[in-house]
């Protein structure tokens, strides 16, 4: 037997240990006879070997206090399964950014992958400025290098296609600004 681990941040980490968890209490029956930690290694395995599952939903939770959701405090929140995250993450999370940030996606962010728009493993960091919702299809347009995305001012998404033509999508206004 070995050991593989593997340093995520922490959304991501988060994410990927609930997707592994959900196909690895579906995998089997009643009379399946593994324990629930070797299904979640046996799920692993599978998905590193290009098994394919069915959509499972995943979900995260953000908790944090109303100052903190209103901006009035800096007091960390709670990335369930994780533990604190910054107040501005936490915040970004929740309520800056409703949906995928692709021009005209409408797929609400909490069934979204959360993209860096500078790649992780290139540097980017995850702050609210280099995180934000891409829907599973759009995330993957990104990463195929149909699109290229930079956000030049926070919240201000530049996406160019493969031709050059650009489109720019703006920050998502909190709804009592929709008013
Ligand atoms: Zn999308």
């Amino acid at each position: 037997m070995g050991e593989l681990s593997a340093v995520l941040p922490a959304d991501r980490m988060v994410a990927v240990y609930r997707r592994i968890d959900a196909l690895a209490r579906d995998a089997g029956g009643a009379d399946d006879g593994r324990s629930i930690g070797e299904r979640r290694a046996d799920v692993l395995v599978d998905l590193v070997m290009g098994k394919r599952y069915g959509t499972t939903d995943t979900e995260v939770s953000v908790v944090m206090s109303l100052p903190t959701f209103m901006g009035l405090s800096t007091a960390p929140g709670e990335l369930e399964g994780y533990g604190p995250i910054p107040a501005e993450l936490a915040r970004f999370a929740c309520a800056r950014v409703r949906t995928c940030v692709f021009p005209g996606c409408s797929r609400p962010a909490r069934d979204c992958d959360l993209d860096h728009t500078k790649p992780y493993a290139d540097g980017g960091e995850t702050r609210v400025d280099n995180t934000d919702p891409l829907c599973r299809h759009h995330h993957r347009l990104k990463h195929a290098g149909s699109w290229t995305l930079s956000q030049p001012v926070p919240g201000h998404h530049v996406w160019t296609s493969q031709t050059g033509y650009q489109f720019v999508t703006e920050p998502q206004p909190y709804l009592d600004e929709q008013v």
